[in-house]
């Protein structure tokens, strides 16, 4: 498989460390608020990274951290903790909110078909670590005290702007981004290790370390956590694009000062998703959420088919144009497949088969194409392959893009017998010559009519009120007549 490495800025074959093995390292979310679909656009892609190495016969060993502590509001060292200014904005503590926060992550990935790394590590679970890694750079003269807060020293590295198109010019930005520089740091690029002197001195948790009363830099999180759990040699580190400065370039700082020797061969970065109007955020414009997609009636493997439909190294604009795009394309993909015969028992040809599988892992070995993985299941559907090849090849390459296509097909089919058999019964459901059958929202006001048809049949006359009510509610007329339904939309 070839991948693109940020850290030599060329496509790569793929090689793990171990063969069969790979060591996955995943940057968290920071649990101050819910993730917005911008930070979920990077956990897609690396799910899908992760689950295309065990479809290809690589066990993925991966962990990922929360970071519940830290995380200041500018990525350099300063403002506020991100955590802290949660917890006061919800009147709650840091540690309620990093767990409700947490469970709404998952419960969002879960949705998204994200599947949920093995190890997940929150940060304050692992102080002592961060403690001795820290006491550890010290030792080694890679780390300084100063006012009160220990600094690793950027100037003991042969080479510290190791993604090398961030240069001292880019550094700018964020010194400028945050309130004021820090005039305890030796050189500008040095980063805090240990905090116990902040202008932001409210900070709720606080440990004892060798340096006082005080919490750990956010970038010590995932080189003490990685290091801890995947070992001293990691295959690859993801994360969205931003992370690559400062935060993984101070994790490799401090991790191969540390260790001595190289750390991480492959670096993964996903570029950003975007609104029209610029940066994707959580305080200001639309809010951009699962449930916010969820409300405005879109189920949120659209959003997933959105993503795979472009390439992780190209950045990406949201609309709600765009969205509808792959609704629609997701609609037809599931009606084609619904159509399908599941029962189907013929033996399928097996270099047909394979040929077909080559189309899609040629996608996915070229740096993760998943628009031509997804090509690839339209070549399936068009192929003169039998049902039965169709369809298991189906699930096959669902097992990497998790689209929970022959589920939904299946749940399409049952719902078109009923309606079917619904009409055999000589009850007729009549909409406007535009409305697509295959919408979720024609789908839905049909589901509505056969329920209140069967609740008068089956006298439940108070039912049948309530879902004529809710079709009323959503702004549908309905008309009965000898043959069944006429429905119309206001
Ligand atoms: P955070 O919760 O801020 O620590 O970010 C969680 C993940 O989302 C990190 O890997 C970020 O790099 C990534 N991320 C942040 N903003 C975006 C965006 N607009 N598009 C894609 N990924 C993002
Ligand atoms: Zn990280």
């Amino acid at each position: 498989m070839k991948l693109y490495n940020s850290l030599t800025r060329e496509r790569e074959e793929f090689i793990t460390h171990e063969e069969g093995k790979c060591t996955m390292y995943t940057c968290g979310p920071t649990v101050y608020h819910f993730a917005h679909i911008g930070n979920l656009r990077s956990y897609i892609m690396e799910d899908i990274l992760e689950k295309y190495l065990n479809y290809s016969g690589i066990h993925v060993k991966r962990c990922m951290n929360i970071t519940d502590v830290g995380h200041l509001t500018s990525d350099a060292d300063t403002g506020e903790d991100k955590m802290l200014k949660g917890a006061k904005r919800e009147h709650k503590s840091v540690m309620e909110i990093a767990k409700y926060y947490t469970d709404a992550f998952f419960k969002d990935c879960e949705k998204l078909n994200i599947k949920k790394p093995e190890i997940v590590v929150p940060a304050t679970s692992c102080i002592d670590d961060f403690i001795e890694m820290v006491e550890v750079l010290i030792n080694k003269g890679f780390a300084y005290t100063a006012g009160g807060n220990v600094y690793f020293d950027t100037s003991k590295l042969d080479d510290y702007y190791v993604f090398n198109r961030h240069d001292a010019e880019n550094l700018e930005v964020g010194v400028r981004e945050g309130v004021e520089e820090d005039t305890s740091k030796k050189n500008k690029t040095d980063f805090v290790l240990w905090f116990t002197k902040s202008k932001f001195d409210d900070q709720e948790l606080k440990w004892e370390s060798p340096w006082g009363l005080g919490y750990p830099g956010w970038h010590i999180e995932c080189s003490s956590i990685s290091l801890k759990y995947l070992g001293e040699y990691l295959d690859i580190h993801c994360g969205g694009i931003d992370n690559a400065f400062p935060h993984h370039t101070n994790e490799i700082a401090q991790s191969e000062a540390y260790l001595g020797h190289k750390w991480c061969s492959h670096w993964f970065h996903v570029l950003h998703l975007n609104t029209s109007s610029g940066k994707m955020s959580k305080s200001s414009g639309e809010f951009l959420t699962v449930s916010l997609l969820e409300e405005k009636g879109y189920d949120p493997l659209v959003y997933r088919l959105f993503c795979l439909q472009s390439h992780y190294r190209k950045s990406l604009v949201f609309s709600w144009e765009g969205l509808d795009g792959a609704k629609t394309a997701f609609n037809k993909l599931i009606s084609k497949i619904s159509s399908l015969n599941f029962e189907d028992k013929s033996v399928p040809d097996e270099v047909k088969m394979n040929e077909l599988r080559d189309k899609f892992k040629q996608g996915l070995d070229n740096d993760l194409l998943t628009s031509l993985a997804i090509t690839a299941l339209y070549d399936v559907l068009k192929s003169d392959l039998c049902d039965a090849g169709k369809v298991s090849l189906i699930e096959e390459f669902d097992s990497v893009l998790s689209l929970d296509l022959i589920k939904k097909a299946k749940e399409l089919k049952e719902q078109n017998k009923q309606a079917s058999s619904v009409s055999s019964s000589g009850f007729v459901i009549t909409g406007p010559s535009a409305a697509d059958p295959d919408s979720d929202e024609v789908k839905k006001i049909t589901d509505i009519i056969m329920k209140r048809y069967e609740a008068k049949k089956a006298k439940d006359y108070a039912l049948a009120d309530t879902l004529r009510q809710t079709l009323t509610d959503m702004g549908i007329t309905i008309k009965d007549s000898k043959e069944g339904v006429t429905w119309t939309k206001d």
